[in-house]
């Protein structure tokens, strides 16, 4: 792939080192892990070394502070190399955004801290009875003198297993549902604190995902993030963040797809001697993926360009997700089709690549959910 000339130097010259990375040190093992269903933790270190590990922490607290636009650019290089990877740092660079959204001085230093000295950080904000739902949440905080007391079962938290620090949302105020909803800031070494069951998935198999126990877990007073109450605005804030970085991962996804249905379509030849791709079925395919994955990275770069110009960003970052994460499903299931027995088949990547397609429409908001998110506000605008 040719570099993008619209990217300023500094751009390029980040993607191009996520992309060298990529092709070094996740494509040689990206089935391997798969397979084994391990947490890729080996590959940290050197994520680390390379300067992309906690990409959004800003310079003056020890990270590279990087753009949104360069954050999307090195997450779609993630994806393009294995999915679970992408969910691994994309999931730390989310876990970081509630601080830059609502966090104080002290609690930067403290959370972000944690991620420049080489932790890993979680967002625990679904329950079994709380995804979409979020006002449903059960877990609970109660203020007992200068400390705050966490007791809940959070599941499906990325990362949780390893991480050091997480933002957990509980219940100040239950009778309230969403508008008693708050957020905090949690360190894995608290007392209480027990990473429960861990989740063995259709895709993104060498993620990790865990139930996260919390169990009369005392954390200080001071770790409450912005008011009691604001959880489900720093939650919504924070997703609005996050979603066109996993629309990114899932264009990485995409575009690896239909790389590896053009090399097949040229390669391989039909009962008549003739590369597969020739016939206009094939090769339309192959046009329509090429389209979709080009459509799903200029919906990023767009909302994007709204977050940095300041201005509301929601609808635009929603429609983002939505399309990327469907294209991703559809590009993968066609580059599937398109290799037929060969792309079923576990010796070719396009299968995993399609069982990692599925998650991107799940998490961080089902494409339901941004449906009703984009609908609301053409309706109520
Ligand atoms: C691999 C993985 C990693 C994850 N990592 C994290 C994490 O790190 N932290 C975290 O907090 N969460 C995480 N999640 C949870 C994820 O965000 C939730 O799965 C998601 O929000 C959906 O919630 P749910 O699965 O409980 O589905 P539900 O909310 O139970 O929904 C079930 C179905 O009903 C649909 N639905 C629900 N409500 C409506 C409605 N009003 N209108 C129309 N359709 C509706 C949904 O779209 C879905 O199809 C992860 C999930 C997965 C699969």
């Amino acid at each position: 792939m040719m570099l993008d000339m619209s990217l300023s130097p500094e751009q390029q010259k980040v993607q191009q080192l996520a992309r060298d990375f990529t092709a070094k040190y996740i494509i040689p093992v990206d089935r391997e892990w798969d397979e084994i269903g391990e947490f890729h933790e080996f590959i940290l270190e050197e994520v680390k070394k390379a300067g992309l590990n906690c990409m959004a922490v800003p310079g003056e607290y020890g990270g590279p502070g990087y753009s949104s636009v360069i954050q999307s650019l090195v997450a779609e290089e993630w994806g393009y190399g294995c999915a679970a990877f992408a969910t691994t740092l994309g999931g730390n660079g989310l876990s970081s955004y509630p601080l830059a959204i609502a966090g104080t001085e002290d609690q930067k230093k403290l959370y972000y801290g944690h991620l420049v000295n080489g932790g890993m950080g979680g967002f625990a904000l679904t329950e079994p009875n709380a995804g979409s739902d979020a006002g449903s949440c059960a877990t609970t905080a109660k203020l007992e003198g200068e400390e705050w007391v966490l007791n809940g079962t959070k599941c499906f938290a990325t990362t949780c297993g390893y991480a050091s620090i997480i933002v957990v949302f509980a219940s100040t105020d239950p009778g309230k549902g969403v508008k008693g909803l708050s957020a905090f800031i949690v360190e894995k070494e608290r007392e209480g604190v027990i990473i429960g069951s861990v989740e063995h998935k259709m895709g993104i198999r060498s993620s990790n995902t865990v139930e996260l126990l919390l169990k009369n877990v005392r954390i200080p007073k001071s770790h409450l993030l912005g008011k009691e109450g604001e959880g489900m605005k720093i939650a919504m804030k924070t997703l609005d963040m996050a979603r066109p970085i996993v629309a990114s991962l899932a264009v990485g996804v995409a575009r690896r797809a239909l790389d590896e249905a053009v090399r097949f379509a040229k390669e391989y030849l039909d009962v008549n001697g003739k590369p597969i791709g020739s016939h206009q079925a094939v090769g339309f395919k192959l046009a329509d993926m090429s389209t979709q994955v080009e459509a799903a990275r200029q919906l990023v770069r767009n909302a994007l360009r709204l977050k940095d110009a300041g201005v509301p960003y929601t609808k635009e970052a929603a429609m983002a997700k939505t399309f990327a994460t469907d294209a991703a499903m559809r590009v993968t299931a066609d580059a599937v089709e398109i290799m037929g027995l060969y792309g079923y088949s576990q010796d070719a990547i396009v299968e995993k690549l399609m069982r990692d397609a599925k998650v991107t429409q799940i998490y961080e908001g089902t494409n339901q959910v941004q449906r009703i998110v984009i609908s609301g506000i053409l309706l109520n605008s």
